[in-house]
């Protein structure tokens, strides 16, 4: 049996995945994660797509280890040291060049609720403006300017504070597939009294990770974008869950002939699961005073030295990208071929690339219960949506075929053993009203 007591008499209540998952944690490599007792478990969560190229990536390792042998500066504040040097070459030559860009970068302090901030407050100091639109299930981070634009339930109630000068508007979707949520945006623009507050910016996730797995299309945030542009807002996309390769191709929006006027990046930019975070500014934009916005830690070096290998190894040519997509398509059919195997389950299944749900009946737990199982076989899963509906399917880009195999097969097992529970359950319900 795990020993939880150390954790349970420590540390504070808020403490969260601990109860999805309750063993110690020792050991991991690629997607495969090692408890105390040597049990392992695939691993289909990566951090909540942290981890893009898995668990001590052997590469990235090595990198690290030579970094600190040689006596690399490893905190810099944000004065430049050679590991941020290369950094910047790296992200010019396989980020901006091949896509004819021209970004400046803000290195923020180093969680993604940091680059968050830093956007909205820039994007505020631009248009001289307070209001921002954020979207129905959108999640932005929890730091409160961040959590004023995250819609989460549960997260909102936390704050202790009002959560003012943001307004949620529909996201793609939300009113069923045949409402266009952005006329609704765009009636409120053109109306003076509708009573929207001019906003200086729109925040936007193209597949909204924690909210569901939620798919914006690519007609939509082209429409997005017109809408921005024709009503002098600026778009901001955070593609701190869905960037970094997780749909495919490095950045999400990628082939939606879109150009965010800020792009926010964090979980795998550093490719190691180092904390580093950072902000894309057209130049024009980039109206910070010197020194107007710091952090103590927004020059982790290490992360830095990852991030760049990382970039140059799996950003190099369309290798990597292609093959994600290959997965990405294992794994749809994987999905689809469960939906039509349980029929009276009521299920779906929606994503992009290797962000994938599977979307189960609102309130049935049955999301809940499929993790639960999943754990007790062997695969580390998690669920998101307003009602913990959505199994999220969030395996390292770098999953081997057989890895992913074998967590997908126990997922269907796991299907089949809640499903199964969840119907005597109701049966005996059924019986026991009998009585
Ligand atoms: C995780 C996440 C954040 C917040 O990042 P933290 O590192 O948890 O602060 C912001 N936006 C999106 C889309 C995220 O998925």
């Amino acid at each position: 049996m795990t020993d939880l007591k150390i954790f349970d008499r420590m540390e504070s209540e808020v403490r969260g995945y601990i109860r999805s998952f309750p063993v110690v944690f020792k050991k991991a490599k690629g997607s495969i994660l090692f408890d105390e007792q040597g049990k392992e478990y695939v691993d289909f969560f990566s951090g909540a797509g942290t981890l893009n190229y898995g668990h001590n990536n052997p590469f990235l390792k090595e990198k690290v280890i030579d970094y600190l042998t040689s006596d690399g500066v490893v905190h810099g504040l944000d004065m430049a040291t050679t590991a941020k040097k290369r950094f910047l070459e790296s992200v010019d030559e396989r980020l901006f060049k091949p896509r004819k860009w021209e970004y400046v970068l803000q290195f923020t302090g180093p969680t993604g609720t940091n680059a968050v901030e830093a956007a909205l407050k820039l994007a505020r100091q631009v248009k001289g403006r307070q209001n921002i639109v954020s979207f129905t299930h959108g999640f932005h981070g929890v730091s409160c300017g961040a959590l004023a634009a995250t819609a989460n339930r549960k997260f909102r109630d936390a704050a202790g504070v009002g959560l003012s000068n943001t307004t949620f508007l529909p996201y793609d979707g939300y009113m069923g597939p045949d409402v266009n949520t952005l006329a609704y945006f765009e009636r409120m623009l053109e109306d003076p009294s509708s009573g929207l507050d001019h906003p200086a910016a729109v925040i936007v996730e193209t597949v909204q990770g924690e909210g569901g797995i939620n798919v914006a299309t690519r007609a939509w945030m082209q429409e997005l974008q017109r809408l921005c542009r024709r009503h002098d807002m600026l778009l901001i996309v955070d593609d701190i869950q869905v960037g970094c390769g997780r749909t495919g191709s490095f950045f999400s929006f990628d082939g939606m002939d879109i150009q965010p006027d800020i792009i926010t990046l964090s979980k795998s930019l550093s490719g190691f699961g180092l904390p580093m975070s950072l902000v894309l500014i057209k130049p024009e934009l980039d109206q910070w005073k010197p020194g107007a916005h710091s952090g103590t830690f927004r020059g982790n070096n290490l992360a830095f030295v990852t991030a760049t290998h990382a970039l140059d190894e799996y950003w190099s040519d369309d290798a990597f990208k292609e093959q994600t997509q290959a997965k990405a398509a294992v794994v749809g059919d994987w999905l689809e071929n469960i939906v039509q195997s349980y029929p009276e389950a009521g299920l779906s299944a929606r994503g992009r690339g290797l962000i994938q749900g599977l979307v189960t009946p609102p309130r049935s737990g049955l999301a809940s219960a499929i993790s639960a199982q999943c754990f007790e076989k062997g695969v580390v899963i998690e669920t998101s949506g307003a009602h913990d509906e959505v199994l999220k399917l969030l395996p390292a880009l770098t999953i081997s075929e057989q890895e992913l195999q074998q967590g997908l097969e126990i997922i269907e097992r796991s299907v089949g053993h809640a499903f199964a529970q969840q119907n005597s359950k109701k049966i005996v319900k059924i019986a026991g009203a009998g009585k």
